[in-house]
């Protein structure tokens, strides 16, 4: 019974290694996974300033990367800089309208 009522899919994965793995990035891409640059800066907003330097000092740039697609995004110290006084004079306006 069973050998009879392979799927097609069975059918690959048996004559192809790693079959199943392209199934899965198949999946992935008609998902489409909703990352972009501007969601990892973000993240790296939330996790603070503080953090965001001393994984600077260590690895010299800092990798995010995103657990669905794979996708890696790099930040160098200037864009880090960047992004983080963006953010205090955002936060200095919005004291100031207090
Ligand atoms: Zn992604």
């Amino acid at each position: 019974m069973i050998d009879q009522g392979l799927s097609p899919e069975e059918i690959l994965k048996e004559i192809l290694e790693g079959f199943r793995f392209r199934i899965l990035a198949e999946r992935e891409v008609s998902y489409q996974c909703q990352c972009s640059r501007e969601r990892t800066r973000n993240l790296l907003v939330s996790m603070g300033r503080k953090e965001i330097q001393e994984i600077l000092e260590e690895e010299g740039q800092v990798e995010v990367k995103c657990h669905f697609c794979g996708g890696v995004y790099c930040y160098e110290k200037e864009e880090i800089d960047k992004l983080f006084d963006k953010v205090k004079d955002i936060n200095e306006k919005r004291e100031n309208k207090k």
